[in-house]
């Protein structure tokens, strides 16, 4: 597998066309730009598209982000175009003795995973150490195998510009699909070394992954990025803020009557108070004065900062 590092390194968004782009996935997006940009790093757009694909939402996600003011460097990268370079990932593992065949049902995996004592959500290993007679009856009663990693350690601590040292579960996570397809977590940590991100910055919903993430590159020889995982906007009963929420893309807010300026402003006042545009962002940006708690929205202002109790 090829991991180029370019001198400089790189930044990304990576967004999931599952839909349009909300007022917090742009934000999370200007911030990934700013952060990048600021750092002298490329910046790169990623296409996260190996599930949950709507017809025309990846078009319209790019058009919102370039539209509120951000570049992005080199060609687009689909994850659906990369298939070959995540199966030769997972290859590499299953020769080194580090992946198994895993037949358990979502549910199954539910019912052990809430039992007591069990870690919250790691998977309890229940093929681990499956037999010849057992994975043959699985085979046998067509149930679909997915892959995973045989981990060899329970914990992993990754370094964050905003939480600091985080040490966080890792488990036997899933590497390919019981479709065929490779899961987010291998593929996000190929795609990344591949192109040369040393610079990962996401909403704060996915850092409990990422102790899962840093020690995958570990295990395939990848540099571990610089993490910063930035807070969600939410909506007015503390919920990860989300389409039912009212008018909450772009569109919608432009359809309300808002401008793009107006938008792209509260975006960016959101980040920094004195800055209204991108580049005024970008001439002032402090990492250590980012707000660290999530932002909400209450449907007329725009984004409005949760204060601390
Ligand atoms: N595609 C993922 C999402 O939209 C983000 C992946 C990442 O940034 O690592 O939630």
């Amino acid at each position: 597998m090829t991991a180029v590092s370019e001198p400089g390194g790189a930044g990304r968004y990576a967004p999931s066309p599952s839909g349009d782009l909300h007022l917090g996935n742009l934000r999370t997006a200007l911030l990934a730009w700013v952060f990048a940009r600021t750092t002298g790093r490329r910046f790169l757009m990623r296409v996260d598209d190996l599930d949950r694909v709507r017809p025309g939402a990846e078009q319209r996600q790019l058009a919102d982000l370039a539209a509120i003011g951000l570049d992005w460097d080199g060609p687009l990268v689909r994850q659906s175009e990369r298939l070959e370079h995540y199966r030769a990932a997972i290859d590499r593992l299953t020769e080194s003795g580090r992946t198994y065949e895993c037949f358990c049902t979502r549910r199954e995996i539910q019912q052990a995973t809430t039992a007591p004592h069990g870690p919250m959500g790691a998977y309890p290993g229940t093929c681990r150490t499956l037999t010849a007679a057992a994975r043959a009856d699985h085979i046998a009663a067509g149930r679909p195998a997915a892959l995973r990693l045989r981990a060899d350690v329970g914990e992993f601590e990754i370094i964050d510009r905003l939480h600091g040292g985080y040490r966080g579960l890792v488990d036997d996570v899933v590497l390919r699909r019981g479709d065929g397809m490779p899961a987010y977590n291998l593929a996000v940590v190929v795609d990344d070394a591949a192109q040369g991100v040393d610079q990962v910055v996401r909403g704060d919903d996915l850092l409990a992954s990422t102790p899962r993430q840093a020690y995958l590159c570990t295990l395939l020889g990848l540099p571990i990025p610089e993490y910063a995982h930035v807070p969600l906007v939410l909506n007015a009963a503390g919920q990860r803020l989300a389409k039912r929420d009212g008018s909450v893309t772009l569109a919608d807010r432009l359809a309300g009557g808002d401008t793009v300026e107006a938008v792209v402003s509260a975006l960016c006042r959101s980040i920094s108070d004195s800055a209204r545009t991108p580049t005024q962002l970008s001439e002032h940006f402090d990492p250590s004065g980012l707000p660290r708690q999530p932002l909400t929205f209450d449907g007329n202002r725009l984004l409005q900062p949760s204060r601390c109790p």
